[in-house]
């Protein structure tokens, strides 16, 4: 099918620049990929001045759809930037005398550019979906310890299953659609309940887990009418909302852990030894649930005097506060552990460098104002704490450990530098 819009693009005048600045999602137009970026609308803006076939068209899309998956930019941006496109050419033709013939081609072709570059980018996530679920699947059969997690891995079997069968557009032996009877479900509404016993998150997963349905149920519907706009937005939402599964199911396990690993006798932190483990266990769990964690690492300030001026009962006593103070800020499913004498060592699953930052200053802040009376003396002591963000992308090595322990330890260096009673984070 030929097209011509020259008269309408001749009559505004917009030029590519101006288009890039007015309607697309580049925030600075210097920056070298969008001058790239411009590069490829400046040939489409030039086909759009001429007569041209609907398939030289597309194909330039095709193009653009290329450099901006490469650039990793989401299809979200891109699918705004062809709307926005629209927009402005089908306001343009209302506004002149084409005919409504004329007005629902261009339409048809704007669906087909839609559909043409949905498809490019769903074709990569499955691929991209497929392999990250492999890796996820690993991570979690290196669990030393599996408990609660282990039921996760059959849903990300059924959401490879589910990718596979829409890049095969096929939908003979669909993964099961009803949510109480695939493997995962049947766990869910049976034996789980009893396991994980707290009811809100019970819920919450439950909920979760139906809707992660329903979206797989519209999949199945949509699959042979080919829409891969709405096919690669539902598939994006199964993917979250099976990894917030996964987090959940985590969490929960990382909670039954805080509970049955063995304590430290004097302030009830874990011991040192669990380490390894723990921190083993909670990168295998990110990189499975696609999360980050911080891992922070804490020594009170002046601890030497403590101990001097009040006596090693007093010093004790401090320590014991420190592990209670820290628990009003933490959630259960965070680990506290006892790193050498007044040094611990805190792990905040699934939180980013932001939230953690926040989490330990408000920590930091409430040590700093608690006091412990001990033979008549009011005592108060502060922390000084490095840390470090830890976001898995590669299979767990056991100098990992060690590696971010440096970093942490080296941020408590600088926050000791800085003064002390202070969080660094870099
Ligand atoms: P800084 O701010 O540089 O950390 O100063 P600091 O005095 O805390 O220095 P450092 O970390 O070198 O000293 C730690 C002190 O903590 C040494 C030891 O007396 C004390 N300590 C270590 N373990 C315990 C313990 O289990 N109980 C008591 N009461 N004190 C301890
Ligand atoms: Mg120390
Ligand atoms: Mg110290």
């Amino acid at each position: 099918m030929r097209y011509d819009f020259s008269n309408i693009l001749h009559k505004k005048h917009i030029s590519t620049h101006e288009f890039m600045v007015t309607y697309t999602s580049c925030i600075d137009i210097k920056t070298q990929e969008c001058q790239a970026s411009q590069k490829y609308y400046s040939n489409i803006f030039t086909m759009l001045t001429q007569t041209f076939k609907e398939e030289e068209l597309l194909a330039l899309f095709a193009e653009l759809a290329e450099f901006k998956l490469e650039k990793e930019i989401p299809y979200i941006v891109l699918s705004n930037e062809v709307y926005n496109l629209e927009n402005f050419i089908m306001a343009n033709i209302s506004s002149t005398n084409f005919s409504t013939d004329e007005i629902i081609n261009a339409m048809q072709l704007f669906k087909h550019i839609n559909n043409k570059i949905a498809y490019i980018y769903l074709t990569k996530y499955i691929n991209t979906l497929m392999s990250k679920n492999n890796i996820r699947r690993s991570s979690l059969s290196d669990l030393v310890e599996k408990n609660i997690v282990k039921h996760y891995e059959s849903h990300l079997i059924w959401l490879s299953n589910l990718a596979k069968h829409i890049q095969d557009n096929d939908t003979t032996d669909f993964p099961e659609l009803n949510h109480n009877a695939c493997a995962f479900g049947i766990w869910l509404h049976n034996g789980a309940k009893k396991i994980i016993q707290n009811n809100s998150k019970y819920n919450s997963i439950i909920n979760v887990h139906n809707n992660l349905h329903i979206f797989a149920h519209k999949i199945y519907d949509i699959l042979q009418q080919g829409d891969y706009h709405i096919l690669i937005t539902y598939l994006e939402k199964c993917e979250l909302m099976s990894l917030s599964i996964g987090t959940e199911l985590a969490l929960l396990d990382q909670i039954r852990m805080n509970k049955q690993i063995s304590k430290d006798s004097l302030t009830g932190s874990l011991n040192r030894n669990a380490l390894k483990s723990i921190f083993e266990s909670q990168y295998e769990l990110s990189l499975a649930t696609n999360n980050h964690f911080v891992l922070a690492m804490c020594d009170l300030d002046y601890f030497k005097i403590v101990n001097d001026k009040y006596g090693h009962v007093a010093g004790d006593k401090m320590l014991k506060l420190f592990v209670q103070t820290l628990k009003k800020d933490l959630r259960n499913s965070d680990i506290i552990i006892r790193y050498g004498g007044e040094e611990f060592i805190i792990i905040l699953p699934t939180l980013s460098r932001e939230k953690g930052y926040q989490v330990l200053d408000k920590v930091r802040e409430r040590f700093s104002q608690v006091t412990l009376e001990h033979e008549e003396h009011i005592i108060s002591a502060t922390v000084s704490i490095g840390m470090v963000t830890v976001k898995p992308k590669e299979s767990f090595k056991n100098s990992f450990l060690d590696e971010y322990v440096m970093i942490a330890d080296k941020n408590l260096y600088m926050a000791k530098a800085a003064g002390r009673n202070c969080v660094h984070a870099y």
